[in-house]
């Protein structure tokens, strides 16, 4: 049985007036799929996390409302959208919950980007359609156990056999994996090169256990990738794409939607601490007429403002093919770091109630500490800003 379902009153914040700057279009997306997560995901979401369960009945609508390859062609089943667009859906997604924008991010940007960017004419019309509408899920392994922050060092292996690859090593920490039809994988072929291919679920000696007791993103699957000889066919290679930029291109494709997905849940969180201060009554007055309360709020709506104008700004660039990865490398990280400041802070403002699952704040608190280390860590793209500036690179 289903709890109570839970009521989604969000209202946005715009406290500079930024909706002038989007297009008509770009306001549509937004409403369409606002009222797509209230609908959809809101009464649901809370119950998933708390079973931790990814709610499969959502991929469908995920695909109707183009959160999967926003970017992509028409003719390969995309949206065809620009960059705005795309980083609008992923953050209403997100503001409804991080697990699920990790479903669509990775869906998009880390199979269909790669597929559509480095495959073969072939690939892009065998699997993008059907990505599209999500009747195939994919999954994106690069991370190894012992290779995160440092993927270049992976180990995960192909061999050429002369009429196939033999696939051979492991992946770690995998969303979407436990399900996924699909898994683009990234192994060394025997120069030590980095290569990118497709492995399709049921082939022989490849399996995806997944991984049990997260406290984040708990309404989405994790897992690994186990790969004990697996025969991969060769028009399952990417043919041309070699090294390290491979994956790092699809990551930055995701790290940009997360730039503004986390706003998304900085927005939820503080629209929910805004509310609730004006109706919660202490001392004979609304909490939010003390200025310790009132501090709180002004600081979030302020670190919100700067974060909806850098992230404009970035996908404007981004649509104009100037957005340099460094640019996206900060957004990223400034973002996360804004959202999470906003949960810890709207959390207290709800007092005990913040700690419950009446309210998402919680949830969105747990779920930014896989956010703020996936795709890059906090501290690596500090590091990666840190290089541009100074021409020095401090972690290698
Ligand atoms: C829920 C979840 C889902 C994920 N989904 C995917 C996925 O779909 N596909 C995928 O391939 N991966 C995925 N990841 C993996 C994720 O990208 C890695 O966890 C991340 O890259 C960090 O790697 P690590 O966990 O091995 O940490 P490590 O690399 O071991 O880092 C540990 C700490 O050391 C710091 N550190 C490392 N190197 C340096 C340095 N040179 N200088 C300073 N500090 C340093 C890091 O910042 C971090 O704080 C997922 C992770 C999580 C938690």
């Amino acid at each position: 049985m289903e709890k109570s379902i839970r009521k989604d009153p969000y209202e946005a914040p715009d406290y500079y007036l930024l909706d002038e700057l989007l297009t008509d279009e770009h306001k549509l997306i937004r409403s369409t799929t606002r009222d797509w997560v209230k609908k959809e995901v809101s009464p649901i979401i809370e119950d998933f996390a708390q079973r931790a369960e990814f709610p499969k009945q959502l991929i469908k609508g995920l695909g109707e409302i183009g959160a999967f390859g926003p970017t992509i062609p028409i003719e390969y089943g995309g949206a065809g959208l620009d960059y705005t667009a795309y980083g609008i859906i992923m953050q209403e997604i997100e503001r409804g919950d991080s697990g699920i924008r990790s479903t669509a991010s990775v869906q998009g940007s880390l199979v269909m980007y790669p597929i559509y960017a480095y495959g073969t004419e072939q690939q892009r019309k065998k699997y993008l359609p059907k990505l599209a509408t999500g009747e195939l899920m994919g999954c994106f392994g690069l991370t190894e156990p012992d290779h995160g922050s440092n993927p270049g060092g992976m180990t995960t292996n192909i061999k050429d056999m002369g009429s196939h690859y033999l696939l051979n090593g492991a992946k770690m920490w995998i969303s979407n994996a436990p399900f996924a039809d699909i898994a683009v994988v990234w192994a060394k072929d025997e120069a030590g090169k980095i290569r990118g291919l497709i492995v399709e679920r049921g082939m022989k000696g490849f399996s995806t256990p997944e991984t049990q007791g997260k406290w984040s993103l708990r309404a989405s699957a994790t897992g690994e990738l186990v790969f004990d000889n697996v025969e991969i066919p060769k028009e399952n290679i990417f043919p041309d794409i070699t090294g390290l930029k491979g994956p790092l291109g699809c990551l930055n494709q995701a790290r940009y939607g997360i730039a503004w997905g986390a706003l998304g849940v900085a927005m939820d969180c503080y629209d929910t601490a805004l509310r609730y201060s004006k109706e919660r009554i202490q001392f004979g007055r609304p909490i939010a007429g003390f200025q310790l309360q009132q501090k709180k709020l002004a600081e979030m709506i302020t670190e919100i403002t700067k974060g909806q104008l850098l992230v404009w700004r970035l996908g404007v660039l981004k649509s104009q093919n100037r957005a340099s990865v460094e640019q996206i490398s900060m957004a990223k990280r400034n973002s996360v770091e804004v959202a999470i400041e906003i949960a810890r802070n709207a959390r207290q403002m709800l007092g005990g109630m913040g700690i419950t699952g009446d309210y998402s704040i919680m949830r969105h608190m747990m779920n930014l500490e896989s956010v703020v280390t996936y795709e890059g860590t906090h501290d690596i793209h500090l590091l990666i800003t840190g290089m541009d500036i100074t021409g020095i690179n401090a972690f290698k």
